[in-house]
């Protein structure tokens, strides 16, 4: 645990991957753990791991990335957190992200930005751009990340390692900071297929806290992990390979559907027609539940309070002014927009039955399929200092964006390089099938 502390902190200076690093808390645990013994049975004991800032920490800022936050010690930890607690880990701290999870750069952070381990003027991805870096940099073996678009794949496909987010439901949201809740899962970005199985295995389940948690029971996911994929059904949906996908990208997929073939699988077109839609829709539909998540903050409760407020009024308006960063507002005004009553059929309800048709495609294609393969992400990570304006930002996520649609879980894992930067790839599986997942990942790593 010493040694990663001061990995990271070496690392820090150039990468920023942390908000905290939580050296007294992680110590002071290890030395416990050292006491007690670590358990032979359970790989994950003494293991220093890392938690994304939006996920409740007891004791230890949880600042979801904005001013907002800047002072919030929760007085209890989330239900993953303390999943990978009980499992032995040791957080060594709280990883850098894009403000309240909207962005897919880690460059909206009110901490500052995440360099790309593998070239620092490239972005780490996001949101869960720290958490992906702190492990691609060697700093931890696993860290935490949420997927509410695609904030663990995209990260874990530019940083070279493996980023899963199970099906919706499969892991509790108990102390995750909302953002867009129908959308959101805490999922393992780790450097290899095992150890992400490893971690799902401890945090996945149902909680009393969280309804939309799943009782479906948690299998093993490492069990048979290297049975193969001899004769298994892998769609390529073709419409995920067409323009705005980089040559460097298309290749290394299709040579990666090649090698699937090699190893006895059974890889064909398939066609997910309205998956097209899915960044319009999502572009609805997560603001408008950010928006409403989002209204807690009001400076009253908990959080950033403007000291120059001379009334009520002012009081909420100057704290929501001052400690929300521009992306955050612009969410808040889309979604309060597609809310309101003279606009909710004309947006709110046509992207839900666009949602409806995103989905039904994946079941089309699931009656036949056990497996879809995609790129991650169209490009390899892009520059820091690039121009960015957001539509073009948001065009990042149209591969993943569809999976959280349909609530499937979807994982990226490394499938080559070009010009240095790792290439991602992306596998959706059927609900609550992360097990296939996890041995057609195992089989190409
Ligand atoms: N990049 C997407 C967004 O900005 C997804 C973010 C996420 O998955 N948290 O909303």
């Amino acid at each position: 645990t010493k040694e990663a502390i001061e990995n990271a902190k070496n690392n820090e200076k150039d990468i920023n991957a942390f908000i905290t690093i939580d050296e007294e808390n992680a110590i002071k645990r290890a030395q416990e753990i050292d006491k007690r013994g670590i358990n032979p049975d359970n790989l994950l004991s003494g293991i220093p791991v890392a938690m994304k800032d939006n996920m409740l920490t007891k004791g230890v800022l949880t600042s979801a990335g904005s001013k907002m936050l800047s002072n919030f010690k929760p007085i209890i930890s989330g239900t993953a957190v303390n999943k990978m607690l009980d499992a032995d880990t040791i957080s060594i701290g709280k990883t850098n992200m894009d403000e309240f999870a909207m962005g897919s750069s880690t460059e909206t952070s009110y901490y500052g930005r995440t360099h790309n381990p593998w070239n620092l003027d490239k972005v780490p991805g996001g949101s869960s751009g720290g958490s992906a870096a702190s492990v691609a940099s060697g700093d931890v073996l696993a860290a935490l990340g949420s997927d509410t678009g695609g904030s663990i794949r995209q990260p874990a496909a530019f940083n070279g390692i493996v980023g899963m987010k199970p099906t919706y439901g499969r892991v509790s949201r108990w102390g995750l900071i909302a953002f867009a809740s129908s959308f959101d899962q805490i999922g393992p970005l780790t450097k290899n297929v095992y150890d992400n199985a490893l971690v799902l295995n401890h945090i996945a389940g149902h909680d009393e806290h969280d309804l939309t948690s799943s009782d479906k029971e948690v299998p093993d996911f490492t069990s048979k992990i290297d049975s193969g994929v001899k004769g298994m059904k892998i769609g390529l949906p073709k419409e995920y390979l067409g323009e705005g996908v980089s040559d460097d990208v298309r290749e290394a997929i299709k040579s990666a559907a090649d090698k699937y073939r090699e190893m006895g699988a059974d890889v064909e077109e398939v066609s997910l027609p309205h998956s097209k839609y899915g960044v319009a829709a999502y572009y609805i539909i997560a603001p408008s539940e950010a928006s409403s998540n989002l209204q807690r903050f009001d400076g009253i409760r908990y959080g950033y309070r403007s000291e120059s407020a001379k009334n009520l009024d002012q009081l909420y308006v100057k704290s929501r002014s001052e400690g929300f960063g521009d992306e955050v507002k612009r969410r808040i005004m889309l979604g309060t927009y597609s809310l309101s009553a003279g606009f909710f059929d004309a947006y709110f309800k046509k992207a839900a039955e666009v949602r409806t048709l995103i989905n039904k495609d994946f079941q089309n294609v699931f009656q036949n399929y056990d497996l879809i393969l995609t790129p991650t992400t169209p490009t390899p990570a892009f520059g820091l200092d690039e121009e960015k304006d957001p539509l073009t930002m948001y065009m990042n996520d149209i591969l993943t964006i569809p999976v959280n649609m349909a609530g499937l879980p979807g994982m990226s894992l490394p499938a080559g390089f070009s010009n240095g930067l790792p290439i991602g790839m992306q596998l959706i599986g059927k609900p609550f099938d992360e097990t296939t997942m996890y041995k057609a990942a195992y089989a190409f790593e």
